[in-house]
C-alpha cells in the first residue's frame, strides 16, 4: 500500500438534456459542441491540476453532475485517460459515474469500463411514472429498468440507486412501492434523499415558502413516516444504513462518500467543482463561458479558483463532527485527539452530555454518534457543535 496521502477527485459534468422542476445543481442542456469544448477544456485543467498534488495517491474519482452520461463515451474515457496519465491513481481507487436513465447505451458502457469504471449511480428517484413527470424527469421507470439490465449486462458489479421521498402528491404507499420495486432489483447500495425545495427552481415557485400547489407535498408527519419506512424497509431486505440517507448492503458503502464524510482531501475539477485540499477550501469558476475563456490564460488553472478558505483548527474541528456524525458509527474521541492533540470530551463535553440526556446521541466509548431520533433531528443536533 501506498504511504502517500489519500486524494478523492470530483469531476463535474454539467449538462443535462433539460432541466428538473427540482434541481438547483449547476447544470444546464447545451449543444455537442459546446460540450466538446468543455471536455477540451476540462483535460486541460486535470492536466495542470496534476502538478499540485504530485504527493498523493488517488484513491476513488466520482464522475457527477448534471449528467455526465449525457456525453459521448469517448469524451468520459477521454477525461479518465487524462486522470490515468497525469495522477496516481490507485489501483484499487473506486471510480463511479452517474448515469441518467434515457441517456445510456452499449458503447458507452464499452467506454466506462475502458477507463476503469467500477461502480455505476443510476438515477431513478421514483418508480412512479407520474411522479417522475411532476419532477420534470426525462424518463420512465422502465426507461429505468432498461438502463439497469444494460449497466448489469455491461459487468458493472457495483450499482448505486437514488431515490427521494417527500416528493409532490407522493403518499406512503407509493414509496413503499418504490424501495420495493427496487429491492427486487439488488443494488449494492441505494441513497434515500428527501426532497429539498431550493430557491430559484420552479418547485419553489409552487411551494416555496409554504405555498401550496397540486400536487400537494406530503405532509410532515408523513414525511417522517416514509423516513421511518425507507429505514425499516431496507434494513429488513438487508441494506445497512451507514449515512443518515445512505444504504448499502455488507461492504459496499460508497467509498468516495465515506472518504469525504471523514475528511479525506478532494479535489474538484470542472465547473463550480468544491475543493478541499492541504488546509484549504475553494470553488471553480461558477460561469460556463467564463470557465472556457479563462482556459487561454496563463495562470490557467489557479484563475478559476474562487472563495479559497484557509481552514483553522476550529473549522476543522466543526467540519470532524458535522460530517463525522452523519455516520451510523459517528465520531470517535481517539481520532478527535490525535488529529487534533485535544480531548474530545473537554471541547465538547457539555454538548455531548445535554445531547444524550435527550436521547439524540449515544456515547460508547470512544464513540459517540447520533441515536435513532438524533438522525431525524440531525440539524438540530449539528448546531450544537458550532464552536464560538
Ligand atoms: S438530471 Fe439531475 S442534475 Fe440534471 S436537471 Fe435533473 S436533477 Fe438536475
Amino acid at each position: 500500500m501506498s504511504d502517500k496521502k489519500k486524494l478523492e477527485l470530483y469531476i463535474h459534468i454539467p449538462f443535462c438534456e433539460r432541466k428538473c422542476a427540482y434541481c438547483d445543481f449547476l447544470s444546464m442542456p447545451a449543444t455537442l459542441g459546446v460540450q466538446r469544448g468543455y471536455v477540451e477544456t476540462l483535460i486541460d485543467e486535470i492536466i495542470k491540476e496534476s502538478a499540485g498534488v504530485r504527493d498523493y495517491e488517488v484513491s476513488s474519482i466520482f464522475i457527477g453532475g448534471g449528467t455526465p452520461s449525457i456525453l459521448p463515451g469517448e469524451y468520459i474515457l477521454g477525461i479518465l485517460q487524462a486522470v490515468g496519465d497525469y495522477f496516481d491513481v490507485g489501483t484499487d481507487a473506486e471510480i463511479t459515474i452517474e448515469i441518467n436513465p434515457g441517456t445510456l447505451d452499449p458503447h458507452k458502457l464499452e467506454c466506462y469500463r475502458e477507463g476503469g469504471v467500477n461502480r455505476v449511480s443510476l438515477g431513478l428517484q421514483s418508480a412512479d411514472d407520474w411522479e417522475l413527470r411532476v419532477l420534470g424527469r426525462i424518463h420512465t421507470y422502465d426507461d429505468f429498468l432498461k438502463s439497469y439490465q444494460q449497466v448489469r449486462q455491461a459487468g458493472f458489479s457495483n450499482v448505486n440507486v437514488d431515490l427521494m421521498s417527500a416528493l409532490p402528491g407522493q403518499t406512503l404507499d407509493s414509496w413503499e412501492r418504490t424501495l420495493k420495486k427496487v429491492l427486487m432489483l439488488r443494488p449494492e447500495h441505494i441513497s434515500a434523499y428527501s426532497l429539498i425545495i431550493e430557491e430559484g427552481t420552479p418547485f419553489f415557485d409552487r411551494y416555496g415558502n409554504g405555498g401550496q400547489a397540486f400536487p400537494p407535498l406530503p405532509d410532515e408527519d408523513t414525511e417522517r413516516e416514509m423516513y421511518h419506512v425507507t429505514r425499516s424497509v431496507l434494513e429488513s431486505h438487508g441494506y445497512h444504513r451507514y449515512e443518515i440517507s445512505n444504504y448499502s448492503r455488507p461492504g459496499c458503502q460508497c467509498r468516495h462518500n465515506l472518504g469525504y464524510w471523514t475528511g479525506v482531501d478532494y479535489l474538484g475539477l470542472g465547473l463550480g467543482a468544491a475543493s478541499c485540499v492541504s488546509g484549504f477550501r475553494f470553488k471553480k469558476e461558477e460561469n460556463l463561458r467564463a470557465y472556457m475563456e479563462k482556459a487561454s490564460q496563463a495562470d490557467f488553472p489557479s484563475c478559476l479558483y474562487k472563495e479559497i478558505h484557509k481552514l483553522d483548527q476550529r473549522d476543522r474541528i466543526e467540519e470532524f463532527m458535522f460530517l463525522g456524525l452523519r455516520l451510523t458509527e459517528g465520531v470517535s474521541g481517539a481520532e478527535f485527539l490525535q488529529q487534533f492533540g485535544q480531548n474530545m470530551w473537554n471541547v465538547y463535553g457539555p454538548v455531548i452530555e445535554d445531547m444524550e440526556q435527550k436521547g439524540l446521541l449515544q456515547v460508547e466509548h470512544p464513540r459517540v454518534f447520533l441515536t435513532e431520533k438524533g438522525m431525524d433531528l440531525s440539524n438540530y443536533v449539528m448546531s450544537h457543535f458550532l464552536l464560538d
